[in-house]
């Protein structure tokens, strides 16, 4: 089975899992995981399947899970759930996020993110275009803009808030594929707080639809494939607004 099939079959089988739980249960915590922060049980319910569909096949990055060293060349890196505070809350935006790399962010291949509560995958492979659905996206220039506006936010985020539709969504990787196809031309989180396993799908499904990805100090983003580094990002249809932002 190649790697990229492997990565879809996890996304949509993580996705289906998740719709069959009550998600009341979502947020029972459920131990430490090894980015420090507490597992909640949607994440671990979501990673377990990835880590029984990958075995020996991959090495995987995980929030939760750490990275499992299987002595392969490929590593999967994955957010098992990309905007668990929404699904705790029974808000409907949150995804599952895989992408296949080896060692940095730049050196990704491919990306798949799927939005769970609707079910539209958005893919990517390196050079080959991104998709929704099977359907060839480009970014797009609009003043709609999905900014972090709440205690990641800063005064950069508030001020661009009152120049265009602006939503604030909770989920960068879902949210940085609304830029992708061309549904908001920004997404903006100004803060070092995301990890290559919210970003590593995404950068590549944003590039590949047209679309620019840098830090949030306006260098073209890249992180090595671990859980140590954490970034801002800046994903864009268009570079001319990078500077207003940084
Ligand atoms: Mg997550």
């Amino acid at each position: 089975m190649d790697l990229a099939k492997l990565a879809e079959a996890i996304a949509k089988k993580i996705a289906k899992k998740v719709k069959q739980e009550n998600f009341k249960k979502f947020g029972e915590y459920v131990g430490m995981g090894a980015d420090g922060t507490e597992t909640a049980y949607i994440d671990k319910v979501a990673e377990d399947v990835a880590i029984r569909m990958i075995g020996e096949k991959a090495n995987m990055l995980s929030e939760e899970a750490g990275f499992i060293d299987n002595g392969k060349e490929y590593t999967l890196v994955i957010d098992p759930i990309d905007g668990t505070k929404n699904a705790i809350n029974g808000i409907p935006f949150y995804g599952v996020s895989i992408a296949i790399g080896k060692e940095r962010l730049s050196d990704v291949e491919y990306g798949i993110v799927v939005n769970i509560p609707t079910g539209d995958v958005y893919k990517a492979r390196k050079d080959g275009g991104a998709y929704l659905n099977g359907r060839k996206i480009k970014v797009e220039d609009k003043p709609v803009y999905c900014l972090s506006l709440g205690k990641s936010g800063n005064e950069k985020t508030w001020g661009m808030a009152k120049q265009g539709t602006v939503r604030a969504m909770g989920a960068a990787a879902v949210e940085m594929c609304l830029v992708a196809s061309g549904a908001a031309s920004l997404y903006f989180m100004p803060r070092d707080v995301l990890r290559v396993t919210d970003l590593a799908a995404s950068t590549l499904i944003v590039r590949e639809a047209g679309g620019f990805v840098y830090d949030a100090h306006g260098s073209s983003l890249d992180m090595p494939l671990n859980l140590e580094k954490r970034s801002g990002v800046i994903a864009a249809s268009n570079p001319n607004i990078v500077g207003e932002l940084i």
